[in-house]
């Protein structure tokens, strides 16, 4: 019989609804703090910073589903359904039982999964009445996302791209300017936050905390300015459940259910998006499906950091967030997964993680480099540095079931392709790359520090 390689959904077969597993933890997950009274935030709270609708949807622990705008359903659809494939190929190099899934969010037009919340929040911001975004952006992925979603709802937007991408990633630069946006390499002396640490470390390569300071200072002191975020937040989790609420449907056509789910995690925007979907089963029908989020082993804050109230940023600016954290001041590794190099984990994924309805792994920079070349040489697409966290946790996943002979169906989101990424590429494939130990010590440092904060 021909076998079927794509699960393809028509435009019509695009969700309506985002799906908000807040509405169905019996665990919420602890309220975010005030960073000066200590108190719970209240929604009013979060206005001045980002757009009305943005904030109840950060807040919103009692509506499961939450209509996704019709203005958003069509720029959505530029991209979207994006197709879910059976990797037939990586099976057979593996030779494995496995059956292996992939999402390929590769497939929007800014290469990544982060347009998904781009979209949503520029119109949200536009719907309100605002002129100028701000955001913060680490390997260039949301940057570029964002660029592209604040020319679709015609909004100015300033980016603070982190140093070390913005030097070895010029061409994600290219791509916001290409797009209209305005382009900071960060630290910079744009800002209080950005000239202190400029100040205290010259060589500093800056992290996504230190440009999400300085992203937050530029639109709490212009008028008309709002700020956003491409991962950590809820409502950023919230609007990528497109990926797993298409994929549940593609998996139906497939006549398949999956045993294990696995995205590759920074802060838990994409590991949300496709797990939440699914893990609704889970909570409600109990189904028995494993949930992996892959990090990267030099910023492991599922696998080792500690769950404790830190800042979302360097400089204390934010709320402080019940997460897993290695605290605000980790400066990871400079790897090239810069999508993944942000010291805590979303407050949602980081209450399931405690609840153990999910679970975690670490991936070396090395073998999420040579999975990405093996995925590239038999499925063809070269996956984003990022993604090659999930590809090397599913090909684990997919080698244990061939060592017990056990036939596991496996889904993984590919989160982005690597063709903005070719330099990462390129020192790999020279022999130049290492993977970076972490130490209990360097860990325990930071984390130490959290402990007089609430
Ligand atoms: C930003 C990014 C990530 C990490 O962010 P999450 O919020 O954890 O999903 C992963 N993959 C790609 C391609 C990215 O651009």
């Amino acid at each position: 019989m021909e076998k079927t390689k794509k699960f393809l959904l028509t435009e019509k077969e695009l969700p309506t609804k985002w799906y908000n597993i807040v509405a169905d933890m019996s665990t919420k997950p602890l309220p975010m703090l005030h960073p000066g009274t200590k108190q719970a935030i209240k929604v009013e709270d979060l206005y001045p910073l980002f757009a009305k609708d943005l904030a109840e949807q950060e807040m919103n622990q009692t509506d499961e589903w939450i209509d996704i705008p019709e203005e958003v359903r069509e720029k959505l659809k530029i991209y979207r359904p994006t197709p879910l494939v059976r990797a037939y190929n990586l099976e057979k190099a593996l030779d494995t039982p496995a059956h292996i899934y992939f999402k390929n969010e590769s497939v929007s037009p800014v290469g990544s999964h982060k347009l998904n919340s781009a979209l949503a929040q520029a119109y949200y911001c536009k719907k309100e009445g605002t002129t100028n975004i701000t955001t913060e952006t680490g390997a260039g992925q949301w940057g570029t996302a964002l660029s592209f979603a604040a020319k679709a709802f015609g909004l100015e937007l300033a980016v603070y791209m982190v140093k070390i991408s913005y030097e070895q990633k010029p061409y994600r630069r290219s791509l916001m300017q290409t797009w209209g946006a305005q382009v900071i390499a960060s630290p910079s002396m744009s800002t209080k936050a950005g000239r202190k640490i400029i100040t205290e470390h010259p060589n500093y390569q800056g992290s996504l905390g230190t440009a999400i300071s300085e992203a937050i200072e530029l639109a709490m002191s212009t008028p008309n300015c709002k700020y956003t975020l491409g991962s950590v937040l809820n409502h950023v989790s919230l609007h990528q459940t497109i990926i797993g609420l298409e994929a549940e449907k593609q998996m139906e056509m497939a006549g398949e259910y999956p045993d294990v789910v696995i995205g590759c995690f920074g802060g838990g925007s994409n590991f949300s998006g496709i797990s939440f979907p699914f893990m609704r089963h889970n909570i409600k029908e109990g189904k028995k499906t494993r949930f992996v989020a892959a990090e990267p082993a030099s910023c492991p804050k599922l696998t080792r950091g500690k769950f404790e109230y830190d800042f979302g940023d360097e400089a204390g600016y934010t709320p402080l967030l019940p997460m897993f954290t290695l605290g605000h001041n980790f400066a990871p590794a400079n790897i090239h997964a810069g999508g993944l190099r942000y010291h805590g984990a979303g407050t949602i994924v980081s209450q399931l993680m405690k609840d153990g309805l999910m679970e975690a792994v670490d991936i070396e920079q090395l073998d999420s480099f040579k999975a990405g070349v093996l995925f590239a040489q038999t499925e063809g697409i070269v996956p984003a540095p990022e993604s090659a966290h999930a590809i090397a946790a599913a090909i684990n996943e997919a080698l244990e079931c061939k060592k017990n002979g056990t036939k596991k169906t496996i889904l993984f989101n590919l989160s982005g392709h690597g063709l903005v990424d070719m330099t990462a590429y390129d020192q790999y494939l020279a022999g130049d790359l290492v993977n970076h130990s972490l130490s209990n010590e360097d860990i325990e440092k930071n984390v130490k520090q959290l402990e007089h904060l609430v």
